[in-house]
């Protein structure tokens, strides 16, 4: 309060306000952390917080930060690591939908996972409950606490599936090119299961882009409306006709048939290959030809089945 204070009569900060206890909190801890098995050992506890992880705790440990979310506590731990990069060698444009969560342009398919949907299902009978209970009453609290239990529960499954995505492309990849995403009409949304998407969408490319950046890898960003999923990506015939609920693509001049999705990540690979530069020579419609024959064997890998 002091500092606050002091902060304030110096004209550095604004009048000192309470802070609310509903707000999710965190505190630093800048030193003197170690790690004693599976504890985490801080200058004021000195018997150590129980720390569970499928990693174990890494040290030296720089600083960590202690967050809270609904009824847990999470410790994010920063070290310095000489870890190797992971990386492969792949050129991939990725395309994100609603009907498959991800398509890869060499036809590496990732569908929404299942598992999520149950949880929703869950959560919407839980909100019906909840409707029927008195304002005010214990029965409604103890009601919101486990509506608010069942979004932690969403929440970590839909950041697990993401993660894991995020990290097998990256396995894959020595370059990503993305569509950049509509902030702004995401804001607008009302459509529920849009909105819901919008956000897996954001949170998969930022995971991409840090996950590209500790692994060395080129993550490239186009335009919204530089690539067209109505281009064919081996001609660059223009389908004027493709409706939204088209799921292939057929061209009407060199008569490929691809699914559109896989037409709209090659597209979007080929756009953010030129934009670094046309040097790159396995770029060739032979390569695209070949990436569409491996459509074929889509269902070789389905992350978070
Ligand atoms: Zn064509």
């Amino acid at each position: 309060m002091d500092n606050a204070f002091t902060a304030f009569f110096r004209k550095n900060s604004d009048y000192p306000t309470f802070r609310s206890k509903k707000d999710n909190q965190y505190f630093i801890i800048p030193q003197y952390v170690e790690g004693s098995g599976n504890r985490l050992v801080i200058p004021m506890f000195k018997e150590g917080i129980r720390f569970r992880d499928k990693h174990q705790i890494p040290e030296p440990i720089d600083q960590i930060i202690i967050t809270r979310q609904v009824n847990r506590y999470y410790a994010s731990i920063y070290y310095e690591s000489d870890d190797k990069p992971q990386k492969g060698d792949q050129k991939n444009g990725i395309d994100v939908g609603l009907k498959v969560f991800a398509t890869l342009s060499d036809g590496i398919q990732v569908k929404n996972p299942r598992h999520l949907n149950s949880v929703e299902k869950r959560i919407k009978k839980q909100q019906q409950k909840l409707a029927r209970k008195e304002k005010g009453s214990n029965n409604r609290k103890k009601q919101i606490i486990r509506i608010e239990k069942l979004y932690q529960e969403l929440s970590d499954k839909r950041t697990d599936f993401l993660h894991k995505v995020s990290t097998a492309i990256t396995k894959l990849s020595d370059t990503i090119v993305m569509e950049s995403l509509n902030i702004q009409g995401m804001m607008q949304n009302h459509h529920l299961a849009k909105a819901i998407a919008d956000v897996s969408w954001y949170r998969f490319k930022q995971m991409l882009q840090y996950k590209s950046e500790w692994n060395n890898i080129d993550f490239i960003e186009i335009g919204m409306w530089e690539a067209s999923s109505r281009t064919c990506s081996r001609c660059g015939w223009i389908n004027h006709e493709l409706k939204l609920s088209d799921r292939m693509f057929i061209c009407k001049s060199c008569g490929l048939e691809i699914d559109r999705d896989l037409n709209a990540a090659i597209n979007i690979r080929n756009i953010g290959l030129i934009k670094v530069g046309l040097d790159r020579p396995e770029f060739t419609p032979v390569e695209i030809a070949t990436s569409a024959e491996l459509f074929n064997r889509r269902d070789l890998r389905d992350v978070g089945q």
